[in-house]
């Protein structure tokens, strides 16, 4: 019997094991895809830390899956063996609830999610329900492409709901950030990359990817924002977010996970001002976002580890240590 590899989290807030498996068998509707290359999400880091509400363990982690069809099941089109293919965090959809009938399938009452309620990438194999894996570049390298599949995806959904307006902040500039500020600055749209207070590594990166300005979350931009997206796991960057933009500005909440928000005087909300969270992906932004990156020229930047090196990766995720997007590879 065939066996795989997979980094497995047993209980939360302990390491991952890297345990031997049989292959499972794609089941009807299902795809097996034999893994290239998985990103590692700060989302990871929240599953590890059993942040999130109804985990299930053991799990493989990891939702920025990039790979090759192994197999098919049953009643699969369209995904020929060796055809190469993306699994994004949404991994299936209930398609009855009001909201999936409403076309809103990021917020389905019944979901499953890679690496998370279903295992995940970081693995030698993985199975996916094939309704929701996309179709990806076959030339592109395959660690390149990771990243895309979730800092990409949800990072372009929280840039959308941002809204139209020219100055745009970014707080946190880890992966999501990174493919970002290269889509807005394609588009036009003046950047500003907040970063930990005295990272100069960071702030160097953000400017060489199109920022017009970086500096600390401390400081206060040199114009008024038209919106901000914050993508580091800090609620207390929401008012400052709030204070940072104009009249009628909105803030969007990226990630999955906040620590709490401290209370804040009405004034830093009034003047229609938003605030808003961005929850998960639908499939038309996958296919908007893949659409879109080879028009921009994305270029990811990419730390690779093998497999086996998957709990380093999430340290120096952890501790701010990594320039772009870390990837494991099988
Ligand atoms: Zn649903
Ligand atoms: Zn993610």
């Amino acid at each position: 019997m065939p066996v795989m590899r997979a980094m497995v989290l047993e209980r939360p807030g302990t390491a991952l094991v890297m345990r031997e498996r049989p292959v499972p068998l794609p089941g009807p509707g299902e795809i097996l895809v034999e893994i290239a290359a998985c990103g590692v999400c700060r989302t990871d880091l929240h599953v590890i830390d059993g942040e999130l509400p109804d985990p299930r363990y053991p799990v493989v982690p990891g939702h920025e899956i990039v790979g090759n069809v192994a197999a098919t099941g049953e009643g699969v089109g369209g995904f020929a063996p060796g055809t190469r293919v993306g699994v994004p965090w949404l991994g299936a959809t209930c398609g009855v609830c009001p909201y999936c009938r409403a076309g809103r399938e990021n917020l389905c009452d019944n979901p499953l999610f890679t690496g998370y309620t279903r295992d995940g990438g970081y693995a030698t194999h993985a199975v996916a329900d094939a309704r929701f894996c996309f179709h990806l570049p076959e030339q592109a390298d395959a660690a390149a492409l990771a990243p895309l599949m979730c800092a990409g995806l949800i990072g372009w959904r929280s840039y959308r709901i941002a809204g139209e307006g020219t100055a745009l902040g970014i707080y946190g500039f880890g992966a999501a950030a990174h493919i970002l500020a290269q889509v807005a600055a394609w588009q036009g749209r003046r950047v500003y990359a907040f970063t930990r207070a005295g990272d100069t590594a960071a702030q160097d990166f953000a400017r060489s990817l199109g920022a017009v300005w970086a500096g600390g979350s401390d400081e206060a931009p040199p114009e008024a924002l038209d919106a901000a997206i914050i993508f580091a796991p800090v609620g207390a960057l929401v008012p400052v977010a709030l204070r940072a933009v104009k009249k009628g500005g909105r803030v969007v909440c990226g990630g999955i996970h906040m620590s709490d928000i401290p209370s804040f005087p009405y004034r830093t909300l009034w003047e229609e001002r938003q605030v808003m969270s961005v929850a998960n992906l639908t499939r038309a932004d996958g296919r908007e976002f893949l659409a879109i990156a080879p028009k921009v020229g994305l270029k990811t930047e990419v730390v690779r580890y093998p497999l086996g090196q998957a709990n380093a990766a999430l340290n120096d995720l952890r501790n701010g240590r990594l320039r772009g997007a870390a990837v494991l590879i099988p």
